[in-house]
């Protein structure tokens, strides 16, 4: 990492997206899980990363899919003139189902309440509306219960008579426990999906698997796999396995310029409450990066950043806009660039680092930069 030379060039600060890791880290999943297709996950903004852009780095990647939670985020995709298949699964009560059908956004269904709403908004459009049954498998948290799976299949399929939907889906989401309860996940949706069949259906894509179970239960990756932290190369299993490891490149490099350098001697208090004290004459660095960017205060001198050729501890309290890493004896300017995480191949901190550091996980840190951090692309198709 240089440091000064184009610096001026460079924000203050800024969330460097390199679309070419999106297009490959897609490739790479795609061949992996060959035959089955992919889906790109890209809700919450593509997990901090920018909706749009990734999507269509995905799709060049060769995503078959995407998906997101809510309508809100499908719009914003079809708004910027994505056509790719493309599937909504968590929808406001009130959700206005008619707009989404019109636009070709398929329908995750979670409820016989869901179902009937949607059947009635494509009777007002005059459309068929293009669902995907969710089953609860035992993640407790959306999807139809196994106790009124029947009922559900079975008025899905009265109004596939009517023309009113198409079942094109069926899905199902693992809580990613244990190998053993993985398995009991799997088995009840091979059940549901025989029920389904029973009932008449005919779903054209079963889909169980995230990027998790995509990677290391075969048996789960069905007709299709909904791929999102694996799209951003941050690994999904916390067990130490990196992003190279999964033959996958991390795409966001947080990092800003040093705003302020001074001198301290021993016994200097640094940061709010003074939680942190110099133990020795030291070097410190200010940081134009605090929680109000995402970066979380309880890895408050636990973190470690890349600054001046080498990796250094973050001392004091993280505030809102800033916090100060300890340079020892060693010496950064104003202006030099200091990497919060990025590609750990080349030394920086990965966002795993900073998910452990916080007590937390990668996919929180990525997520959670806020918005007066700009992005930036490279590497786009
Ligand atoms: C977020 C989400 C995914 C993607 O999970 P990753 O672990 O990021 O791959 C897949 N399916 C559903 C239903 C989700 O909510």
């Amino acid at each position: 990492m240089s440091s000064t030379a184009d610096a001026a060039e460079r924000p203050f600060r800024e969330a460097l997206v390199d679309l070419g890791a999106v297009s490959e880290n897609v490739a790479v999943l795609a061949a992996v899980v060959a035959p089955a297709l992919t889906m790109a996950v890209v809700k919450a903004n593509a997990y901090g990363h920018g909706a749009v852009p990734v999507a269509r780095a995905a799709l060049a990647g060769g995503a078959d899919w995407l998906g997101v939670a809510d309508l809100d985020e499908a719009h914003e995709l079809r708004d910027a003139g994505i056509d790719a298949p493309l599937l909504a699964w968590l929808h406001d009560p009130a959700a206005a189902f008619a707009p989404a059908i019109d636009r070709g956004i398929d329908l995750g269904v979670s409820s016989l309440r869901q179902l009937q709403a949607i059947a009635d908004a494509a009777a007002s459009v005059d459309r068929i509306a293009a669902v995907h049954l969710k089953l609860d498998t035992g993640l407790s948290r959306s999807g139809v219960a196994p106790e009124q799976w029947g009922e559900a299949t079975a008025l899905a399929a009265q109004l596939e008579r009517t023309g009113r939907l198409r079942v094109r889906g069926i899905f199902s989401h693992l809580a990613n426990t244990s190998a053993a309860e993985d398995a009991k996940q799997l088995a009840a949706f091979e059940l549901g999906l025989e029920q389904a069949a029973t009932a008449g259906l005919r779903a054209e894509v079963r889909h169980l698997a995230s990027t998790a179970a995509a990677l290391r239960l075969p048996a789960a990756r069905f007709d299709l796999v909904r791929i999102g932290i694996g799209v951003y190369g941050v690994p999904p299993f916390g067990d130490g396995t990196t992003a190279a490891d999964l033959g996958l490149r991390p795409a966001m490099t947080l990092r800003a310029r040093v705003a302020a350098v001074r001198r301290v001697e021993a016994g200097t208090g640094v940061s709010y409450g003074h939680v942190w004290r110099a133990d020795r004459a030291s070097n410190l660095a200010l940081v134009p990066l605090g929680y109000a960017d995402g970066v979380p205060r309880q890895a408050s001198g636990r973190a470690e950043v890349w600054l001046a050729g080498a990796r250094r501890p973050v001392v004091g309290r993280i505030a809102m806009d800033q916090f100060v890493v300890d340079l020892g004896d060693d010496h950064a300017e104003v202006g030099d660039e200091v990497v919060l995480f990025g590609d750990p191949e080349h030394g920086v901190p990965s966002a795993d680092d900073w998910g452990d550091a916080a007590g937390t996980i990668g996919y929180e840190i990525v997520t959670r930069i806020g918005p007066r951090v700009p992005r930036r692309y490279v590497g786009g198709a």
